[in-house]
């Protein structure tokens, strides 16, 4: 008889699970603080040096430990946190594994001082590579500090897998970022190298604690969310759609104030979103989700970042929904300031000849309620005939110097004109605001689809005459298979033969005389998105039918046609982002313009 299995050593037992629970210094700093966070501490200071891979050291002024348990504390499976399989179902706390310190000290050198409150001196134990030296009382304020040198000393392995400095100690700052805004009520200090990183300091609010953090200027990027059910309640921050990044940096869920990462969730939050942001960049974002402790389970993994739901379905409803909503109930128009325009945006200068009006000329838009009307101050000058100039004036005052009675607002008729054939301009309060004519109309059709298309009720215009329209084999076979839902869109169209189909009937929105065309370039639009597959197949149908059927930019508009466009645009749910995520609308404020004249 050989024996071949041993039993392992519990110093190398628990080298091997330290791999599990500490990988960078990150996952020491992480679970020190989660230390700290359990124990109530009002003040958390965090010093490391070499991005944690020569020195980590956590402070806390929390309760603290007795002599017994401060030793009992390296010990595998040693934990207060919880005692009982039930306790296990209902986590309050950020551990409960007990193997955090155990892993710590079997891959570094430790030493931790601790006091508890009441209690005469503190306690100092020094252990390394999981070997205990020192056990002794130490005079000390009541709390705990826990020192970590070299890290993985003795797991080379290990220690050649670390990243560079950089990157390791933007890991450790993201995580203290984390709990800092987790903990708002708890003072943060962090230091690299006797440098301070930052320093925050007790805050009654998260929102204090995120513009402590980040900034003023970060802080006005947001839109604050906030939803509740039986099964949740969400707050916290989005970002608006068009501060979106390039890189998903800042996509925080804290859950019971545990910082999780969640592809799911994340999700839940980007088709909150909708087409408010173009494909590639990302929302930024910090969701504090608070759920009963039964319905999650966050004993997943030893790094406790990922959890289980039980109704993961019922919580990705509820963020989307936040997100959504939050969204639809904020004024999202971007401002054009020098800061953010970055050469995207370079006024023409318009030809003095064509300025219409009056400069002091009064002019308000009453579909936008930005201000009450004064009565009676019409538009004081008619403007300049437009002839021959790139700027087309087309408002009341084109034609009559008096606005015509039972205008809004007493008499004031907005003025709106129409640049380039594509954009229209509009005065508004607090400066002017430029409008793109496709995107809106877009916009516009986008939601009237969406609702046509649920409702079962098409408002059609039946054609004089009806027109057949042959198409490819392909194209044919993916008419018929949508056929249900292009006609709730307002097609009234039947099969006519091999390939054809006779078309009765149109959208309502639809210009005449587009009436095949639209059909053919809806099927081609749809073909072409296909690949979006975050979208369902009747938002994918809503989309390509509101981006072929839009105006398109370089179609002249009248005035009343702009007029409308501006009406309904408002009238959606999200005017400020076409179904594409581009913008519809932005605003140059006034004192930007002031700017392009000296006059600050
Ligand atoms: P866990 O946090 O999962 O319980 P740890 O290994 O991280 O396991 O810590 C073991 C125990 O040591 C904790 O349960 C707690 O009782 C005690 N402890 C650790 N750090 C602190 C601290 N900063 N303040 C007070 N007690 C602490
Ligand atoms: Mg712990």
């Amino acid at each position: 008889m050989s024996r071949t299995i041993n039993i392992l050593p519990e110093n190398l037992a628990n080298r091997i699970a330290a791999g599990e629970v500490v990988q960078r210094p990150e996952s020491v700093v992480k679970e020190l603080v989660e230390n700290s966070l359990d124990a109530g501490a009002r003040s958390v200071i965090v010093a490391v040096r070499d991005a944690g891979k020569t020195y980590i050291q956590v402070s806390d002024d929390g309760i603290g430990m007795s002599a017994e348990d401060a030793v009992t504390a390296f010990e595998r499976h040693a934990t207060s946190k919880i005692a009982t399989y039930d306790d296990l179902e209902a986590i309050r706390t950020l551990g409960f594994r007990g193997e955090a310190l155990a892993s710590i000290a079997a891959v570094a050198q430790v030493e931790l001082k601790t006091r508890r409150r009441g209690e005469a001196a503190g306690t100092r134990v020094r252990i390394a590579g999981g070997a205990r030296d020192v056990v002794e009382p130490v005079g000390m304020e009541p709390g705990t500090a826990v020192g970590v040198k070299n890290l993985f000393f003795n797991t080379p392995a290990r220690r050649n897998f670390l990243k560079s400095d950089g990157t390791e100690f933007k890991r450790i700052l993201d995580t203290l970022q984390h709990a800092a805004i987790a903990w708002p009520g708890t003072s943060f200090t962090f230091a690299s190298s006797d440098e301070i990183v930052f320093d925050v300091a007790a805050a009654d609010t998260e929102e204090q604690r995120i513009r402590d953090l980040f900034g003023e200027r970060y802080f006005e990027s947001l839109v604050p969310v906030r939803e509740e059910s039986d099964l949740l309640a969400i707050h916290g921050y989005i970002s608006k759609p068009e501060f979106a990044r390039k890189a998903r940096t800042e996509q925080i869920f804290l859950l019971n104030r545990r910082f999780i990462t969640s592809r799911a969730l994340g999700h839940a939050v980007f088709s909150g979103y909708e087409h408010l942001v173009e494909k590639a960049s990302f929302p930024f974002f910090v969701l504090f989700i608070e759920i009963d402790p039964h319905r999650v389970d966050v004993n997943v993994h030893p790094s406790k970042l990922e959890v289980k739901f039980e109704d993961e379905s019922g919580v990705y409803r509820m963020i989307h929904n936040a997100v959504r909503r939050a969204l639809g109930t904020h004024d999202l128009i971007p401002v054009l300031t020098s800061v953010e325009r970055n050469g995207t945006f370079s006024p023409e200068p318009i030809p003095p000849q064509a300025v219409p009006g009056h400069p002091q000329t009064e002019m308000r838009l009453a579909f936008l309620r930005t201000a009450p009307a004064k009565g009676g101050r019409g538009p004081s000058t008619s403007p300049a005939p437009g002839g021959g100039t790139e700027l087309h004036v087309v408002s009341s005052g084109e034609r009559a110097l008096v606005p015509p009675a039972g205008a809004p607002g007493g008499g004031e008729e907005p003025r709106i004109y129409q640049l380039h054939n594509k954009y229209i301009l509009s005065q508004i309060r607090s400066g002017i605001m430029l409008i793109d004519q496709h995107a809106a109309h877009e916009r516009i059709l986008y939601e009237r689809a969406v609702t046509f298309l649920e409702r079962n009720a098409p408002a059609s215009q039946q054609l004089l005459f009806p027109q057949t329209v042959e198409l490819s084999p392909g194209d044919f076979a993916l008419a018929s298979e949508l056929l249900d839902d292009l006609m709730r869109l307002g097609f009234d169209i039947q099969v006519f033969g091999k390939n054809t189909l006779l078309v009765n009937g149109i959208p309502a929105d639809v210009r005449i005389g587009h009436e095949a065309g639209i059909l053919r370039d809806l099927l081609d639009e749809y073909k072409d998105d296909k690949r979006n597959m975050t979208l369902k197949p009747r938002e994918r149908l809503a989309k390509s039918f509101a981006c072929r059927a839009a105006v398109k930019a370089g179609d002249p508009l009248s005035s009343d046609e702009m007029r409308s466009l501006i009406d309904q645009l408002f009238a959606t749910s999200i005017p400020y982002s076409c179904p594409h995520g581009r913008p519809v609308i932005v605003r140059i404020p006034l004192e930007e313009i002031d700017g392009y004249f000296g006059r600050t």
